[in-house]
């Protein structure tokens, strides 16, 4: 199972490269660890989420508003965010490989081991007993399951506690007792547990030291937040209102070997919506529902996704959930949601001595509104949509005979082509000229490509591969009678149409109305 997890992400990988999606950060230098450019086609299909999620919260929210904030912003803006002080990761490093790991990391992987444990001994029971099988029986009563269970809980509880209290000793001493050995040599030679800072520091031309320092935003929330009442006033929106900003943000991250899932420069779509305080958990539970169904929209099936509950909160947050999708990788977080509480707009009014407060004319006072915030990578979302879409496939050739596609199958509003136009034959210029008038009528209305090189077989399946749902072709029967074909990507049906007909159907398929109706 793990082998072919891995196998398929490998496939992921190799297909953004090959197909234009991503590449390696700076590759004729051997490429720059945890950063990645969007090709062509990524480009494309970063900006068709992006523009899922701003309309999702901000056009189809009469009191969510955006925001583009700067990177750069006044130091002082980490202090009182607890950045400077607290935004650490636990650093570990193997004596003999060498290797770098976070050491919450490790104890997380080494507790993945125990529920797989767990996993496989129900997958076998229910194997055994067949239709009878009463899963939640089995976890309750079978002696290896409840064992092995009240391990990981133990272990993960411990955890938890260690992290909330910043002990290091403790994680060291976890990663000793349960004698976790560095992943890639195998050896148990570690180094002590240090707090590592995920920020990155820049410096100011014309100031010189620590007070020219300045810091890449390691999240865009902060921006956010000290525009808090300039957006407020400008806008005159009353509590309960959101501010929803995309943008870049940098960590230095310390392990960053999953591709796109951890990078060092990153982009988020985050969402503060400011509340009266009490009614922050009310909010919580409104956002987790609306952020799903968002996901759920898309076609992901309901088992890929699921929330996780943070086991120890950050500073900040009286409740942390968070969306998770199984990657090849397993469950990893995509998005966060959390209750902030007034602990950002509090600490920026202490350091900056300017009021945030709001003014309610029903309560006739002001206060320091709450917040709840959704916060989702846009490369983690991509990364989300790609490994679910690439599929190998069995179909029937020209011929009838089974040949495998590789497909993409990605929802068509997301798409990064919506529709290719393809003459049947390149060398007849009644049919090239006929296709090409399609497309550029076509390329008002949406991305479309007109392609007229090798056979229509493997036109057909270089669309399949970066995920176009629509093939037009114009064969010799268009000459006659106007109409063209048109081929559905995911059931390889071909139907044919009036050509005038093509411009509203496709448009109305790949619109992202039905999204934003889910
Ligand atoms: P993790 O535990 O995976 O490091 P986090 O809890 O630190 O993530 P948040 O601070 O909640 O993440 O950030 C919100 C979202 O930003 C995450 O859900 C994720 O989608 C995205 N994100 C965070 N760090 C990275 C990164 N290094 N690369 C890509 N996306 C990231």
């Amino acid at each position: 199972m793990a082998a072919q997890q891995s196998d398929q992400f490998k496939r992921v990988i190799a297909h953004c490269k090959e197909y234009g999606f991503i590449y390696q950060s700076s590759e004729i230098y051997d490429g720059l660890s945890a950063v990645y450019d969007y090709g062509p086609y990524g480009v494309e299909l970063k900006n068709n989420i992006k523009q899922y999620w701003w309309k999702a919260m901000v056009q189809m929210h009469d009191n969510i508003v955006g925001l583009d904030a700067a990177i750069f912003m006044d130091p002082q803006t980490w202090k009182a965010s607890g950045h400077v002080d607290a935004f650490n990761d636990p650093l570990i490093d193997n004596k003999d490989s060498k290797k770098r790991y976070r050491a919450d990391v490790l104890i997380e992987d080494y507790m993945e081991k125990i529920e797989k444990k767990i996993n496989k001994e129900v997958v076998k029971a229910q194997k055994r007993f067949g239709d009878a099988f009463d899963e939640n029986q089995f976890r309750e009563t079978n002696q290896r399951v409840l064992a092995n269970q009240a391990k990981f809980d133990a272990v993960r509880d411990r955890l938890a506690k260690a992290m909330t209290d910043g002990n290091m000793a403790e994680l060291k001493t976890m990663i000793e007792e349960y004698d976790i050995a560095c992943p890639e040599s195998g050896s148990r030679n570690w180094t002590e547990v240090r707090q590592f800072n995920l920020m990155f520091s820049t410096q100011l031309g014309n100031i010189a030291g620590e007070a020219g320092k300045l810091y890449l935003r390691p999240e865009t929330a902060q921006g956010i937040f000290v525009n808090f009442l300039n957006v407020q006033k400008t806008t005159r929106q009353k509590l309960p209102f959101g501010i929803a900003q995309i943008g870049k943000a940098f960590r230095n991250e310390i392990v960053a070997r999953q591709f796109i899932f951890r990078m060092r420069e990153f982009e988020q779509m985050e969402m503060q919506f400011f509340v009266a305080p009490g009614e922050e958990m009310k909010w919580y539970e409104y956002w987790k529902e609306v952020r799903m169904k968002w996901h759920k929209a898309l076609g992901t099936p309901d088992e890929k996704l699921r929330f996780h509950d943070h086991d120890n909160l950050a500073h900040y947050a009286n409740a942390a959930v968070d969306v998770q999708f199984e990657f090849p990788f397993g469950f990893k977080e995509l998005e966060g949601i959390h209750s902030r509480t007034d602990f950002d707009l509090s600490e920026h009014q202490k350091l900056s001595g300017r009021k945030l407060q709001y003014f309610d004319p029903e309560k006739q006072e002001s206060y320091v509104p709450y917040v709840v915030e959704t916060s989702i990578g846009c490369d983690r979302m991509f990364l989300t949509v790609i490994s679910q879409a690439l599929q190998e496939e069995v179909v029937p050739d020209a011929k009838g005979n089974d040949s495998t596609r590789t497909v993409m199958k990605i929802h068509p509003a997301l798409a990064p082509v919506k529709c290719a136009v393809l003459p049947l034959l390149k060398n007849r210029e009644e049919l090239t000229s006929k296709a090409k008038e399609l497309f550029n009528e076509l390329r008002f209305a949406f991305n479309c490509q007109y392609d007229e090189k090798d056979a229509i077989g493997r036109r057909y399946r270089r669309q399949d591969a970066i995920g176009t749902p629509y093939c037009i072709t114009i064969d010799f029967d268009t000459l006659e009678d106007n109409t063209v074909t048109i081929r559905d990507r995911d059931t390889l049906q071909q139907e044919r149409i009036p050509i005038d007909k093509i411009e509203g159907i496709v448009k109305e398929k790949v619109s992202m109305k039905a999204l934003l109706m889910d």
